[in-house]
């Protein structure tokens, strides 16, 4: 479509706090996973103390007013994630996989897992692979059934998953630079790793190969092996929680707690701890799992260790969109999104995401260009689905922007 003018370029802090962690209140952590990486490089922390000690930039939002579920492009389908590219349920897709997943047994179980598997997130996957490989071998049996049997711990569902997509990552390497290649010799060193006690740490895997690929120019080339080692299951340990809250569950509970991650949610792109209002400049669609992740930490540094390849993915993400709006599929008054979205990502990466994105002229030539016809307005959201929006201190009032009718 267009021609991608990303910078990769990590952007650091222009300031630095010597505060400590601990004095962050706790409502103003970043939740789950994304603690660990706090804990590992105090960026996020450092991010927050400079948010309150005002060296951060707080955006004025154009956009208009929304609720988060009013956001159009939550009744798109298959939207890829803006943060970990992949691609997304919404809630229609969700309740016909659970209620389909939850009655299967047998082969046919494996079929409904098996045609969803893209769709599944890290930890899930691992325990969602187990599922779909037993299932063809034991006729009768439930979700509920095969996990409540499993001799297999969380630890071993992470480890074989964790060999599965290494290899995948290998196959992608050989596929590129042939058989011989410095990818495929690390990998290696790596599965090592993986077997042995010292272990494997998946951050510090996609770092390496980031660095083994640096030297290539050929952008596509490090998209692919990117797009699949990120794969990797996040931790180990969120793979044994699921499995030991969920291994005596029922099939529905186990179904749509394997899918939820996958389902799509508006992330705040300024958080909404931060300030951020609810208005759809400061919206993009990203999956249950990269929104919890994220928590209210700086977006200049939380991705870089989880999800190297956002700049990349976020790009993706408004070139569909941009499509959908030259469609006409986002109604009328999404025309400004694509250059809002391209401001509020690079104020808050501190330009270290760089979109390149069409403005609403260019829109408007590539629609008369492709022969659709004028977009239509959307039916306006039901009252009460609008949420009044407290002004954050120091950012101008949200307005509401002129509909193009
Ligand atoms: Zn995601």
């Amino acid at each position: 479509m267009r021609v991608n003018a990303i910078s990769n370029a990590a952007v650091g802090f222009a300031a630095t706090s010597t505060v400590k962690n601990s004095t962050i209140p706790q409502s103003l952590k970043p939740v789950h996973n994304n603690e660990e990486i706090l804990n590992k490089t105090n960026e996020g922390s450092k991010a927050i103390m400079n948010y309150f000690f005002g060296m951060q930039n707080v955006p004025s939002f154009k956009g208009y007013p929304c609720s988060t579920s009013a956001f159009v492009v939550k009744q798109i389908d298959n939207v890829p994630c803006a943060c970990c590219g992949k691609e997304m349920m919404n809630a229609k897709e969700q309740n016909d996989f659970v209620s389909k997943a939850s009655k299967a047994k047998g082969q046919e179980l494996a079929d409904v897992f098996s045609s969803n598997f893209h769709k599944f997130r890290r930890n899930e996957r691992a325990i969602a692979r187990e599922i779909m490989n037993t299932a063809p071998s034991k006729p009768n049996s439930s979700i509920s059934d095969i996990l409540s049997s499993t001799k297999k711990t969380g630890a071993d569902l992470y480890k074989q998953e964790c060999t599965i997509v290494l290899d995948e990552v290998d196959a992608v390497a050989k596929s590129i630079y042939g058989e011989k290649n410095k990818v495929s010799n690390y990998v290696s060193a790596q599965k090592v790793a993986l077997n042995n006690k010292k272990g494997f740490n998946r951050s510090a895997f996609l770092k390496g190969v980031q660095n083994i690929t640096k030297e290539d120019a050929n952008k596509e080339n490090t998209t692919k092996l990117m797009d699949k080692a990120i794969e990797l299951p996040l931790n180990e340990d969120g793979v044994n929680k699921i499995l030991s809250k969920y291994r005596n569950s029922d099939s529905t509970s186990i179904a749509r707690r394997l899918i939820s991650t996958a389902v799509m949610t508006t992330e705040h792109i300024h958080p909404k701890a931060k300030g951020g209002p609810n208005n759809t400049e400061n919206y993009m669609g990203e999956c249950a799992e990269c929104n919890n992740n994220r928590g209210s930490a700086d977006l200049n540094n939380y991705w870089q260790t989880v999800y190297p390849n956002m700049p990349e993915n976020v790009q993706r993400y408004n070139d569909f969109i941009t499509d959908k709006i030259i469609k006409g599929e986002m109604g009328t008054k999404y025309e400004d999104y694509p250059v809002d979205l391209e401001k509020i990502v690079a104020s808050e990466s501190r330009n270290a995401i760089k979109l390149t994105v069409l403005t609403p002229e260019e829109i408007d030539k590539a629609r008369k260009e492709k022969g659709y016809s004028d977009p239509k307005p959307l039916p306006e959201p039901v009252e009460g689905e609008m949420t009044i929006v407290k002004k954050p201190s120091g950012s101008k009032k949200p307005h509401r922007k002129p509909s193009r009718r």
